[in-house]
């Protein structure tokens, strides 16, 4: 049985990995230079080495306390070991006063306090399957400034988009059930903290010597001759026998690749592209583009926090930042202080236009207006994640669970475009595809 995984961002490794260990004969094709993705960790000037694109994932569920599907992998390749904690965990958010910690008891900064909310909704805050944009949704029941001073900050944080155009199913899935059972926002935030088990260890980890290690070894337990770089998968159609055929590479020297089976772990666009002859579907997912600027300053006193988001349409240029070396303690060098400032929301990315030297003076001048660190970086990188955060409107759930229902056996959609951005959602989305597909080539075969 030979499957072939498009796309090799940890979705589509994850993907590989698990129809690997199910007996297939497994290849990935990926159109850039490298696997990985979102995930790369690259050094910079002085040597050291730091991720420009995720840095850290959740080890466990927060909601059940489970191990996360990223940590049971890491467990697998034999790297549970390597993964190290936070120093500071806790973050902050940009205030009028200046930097406020964000407070307990929030839910992606969505209080539970009951004394803030109105008289409760008469019947559950939603019907059973119906979805709403977050911020909708918190400034019916709880007033705009919840949603301007922390949840707007809070989702633009991990998504670079607005509380106003994210869905509340896609990005709160445990809140939107909760919502439909309960008449208020703040007894509905509470249900969902009171059900999560007590664990204050730190919900994030990372690899001490960067996630490219999770890369390379997905890549290796996969087998390097199974990984196929530099090669953009183009066209998708059904060859005979029940087989796929892929046109890959570029125009003028294309090559066409059969396989039993078929996951897709690529953004939205492509895929529907690929899909356009097979099953056509219609996502309506746009993606926001960031810039990371990593920025070596000389050591400076900072706030007992782990970093700090920033509410859109104030003076400040950046989103957010974290003090890395403040947070990570493996990365702390003598006489220097190591930040990584995010910048580019979605619908605000004319910042991005700007040179990298222009970027990193903004992060620069931001950080010493918000934390007062010195006006010089002794040395900086830009990375440039280009459409690379998918913002799913109310309704993304459904739209997936439509275009997954019209797909043909044998073919399967993984990755960050259809069950959540966070790396265990993708680790959990390439396996259940891999076991998908595998499970219905079997069948087909017998
Ligand atoms: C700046 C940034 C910071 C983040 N920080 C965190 C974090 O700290 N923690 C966390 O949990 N998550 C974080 N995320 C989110 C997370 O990293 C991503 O959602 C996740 O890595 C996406 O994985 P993926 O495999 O679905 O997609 P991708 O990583 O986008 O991989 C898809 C791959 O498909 C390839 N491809 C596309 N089209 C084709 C084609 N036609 N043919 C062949 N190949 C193709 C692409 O080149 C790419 O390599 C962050 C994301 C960004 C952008």
């Amino acid at each position: 049985m030979r499957i072939v995984v498009v796309g090799g961002g940890v979705a589509g490794l994850a993907a590989a990995h698990r129809a690997a260990q199910l007996g297939a004969e497994v290849h990935v094709v990926e159109q850039s230079p490298a696997v990985g993705g979102k995930l790369r960790t690259v050094p910079l000037p002085s040597g050291a080495r730091v991720d420009s694109g995720a840095e850290a994932f959740a080890v466990r569920d927060p909601q059940t306390g489970e191990p996360s599907p990223a940590f049971q992998l890491a467990h697998e390749l034999g790297m549970a070991g390597d993964l190290v904690s936070p120093q500071v965990s806790r973050a902050a958010v940009l205030g009028s006063g200046g930097l406020e910690p964000i407070p307990a008891g929030t839910l992606m900064g969505i209080p539970g306090d009951a004394a803030l909310e109105t008289a409760p909704f008469n019947g559950p805050l939603l019907a059973a399957g119906a979805d709403v944009a977050v911020g909708e949704l918190v400034r019916r029941r709880l007033g705009a400034a919840v949603v301007e001073r922390l949840v707007d900050p809070m989702l633009g944080g991990v998504y670079a988009g607005r509380a106003d155009d994210l869905s509340l199913a896609a990005t709160i899935p445990a809140l939107a059930a909760a919502c439909t059972e309960f008449p208020t926002l703040t007894g509905a935030v509470r249900a969902v903290l009171a059900a999560r088990p007590k664990d204050t260890t730190p919900l994030f980890k990372t690899l001490g010597a960067g996630l490219g290690g999770l890369i390379d070894a997905l890549a290796a337990a996969v087998g390097e001759d199974r990984i196929h770089t530099g090669r953009p998968v183009r066209e998708l159609c059904r060859a005979g026998r029940g087989q796929w055929r892929l046109t890959v590479g570029s125009t003028r020297d294309p090559e066409n690749l059969l396989a039993d089976g078929v996951v897709l772990a690529i953004p939205a666009r492509p895929v529907e592209r690929l899909l356009a002859n097979v099953a056509p579907a219609d996502l309506k997912l746009d993606y926001a583009s960031v810039a990371l600027v990593t920025v070596a300053l000389p050591e400076a006193a900072l706030p007992e926090y782990s970093g700090f988001l920033v509410p859109a349409g104030g003076r400040n240029h950046i989103k957010a930042a974290t003090f890395l070396d403040r947070k990570w303690p493996h990365l702390r060098r003598p006489g220097r202080t190591l930040a990584r400032v995010s910048l580019g929301r979605f619908g605000e990315e004319s910042v991005l236009q700007r040179p990298d030297g222009d970027l990193v003076e903004i992060a620069v001048a931001d950080l010493a207006a918000i934390v007062g660190t010195p006006r010089r970086a002794l040395e900086s990188a830009v990375h440039r994640w280009g459409g690379a955060l998918p913002q799913y409107a109310p309704g993304h759930p459904a739209r997936v669970a439509a275009a997954r229902a019209s797909l043909p056996a044998g073919l399967a959609l993984a990755g960050a475009a259809f069950d959540g951005v966070g790396i265990p959602a993708c680790v959990r989305s390439g396996r259940t595809a891999a076991e998908a597909v595998v499970a219905a080539v079997e069948q087909s075969m017998a």
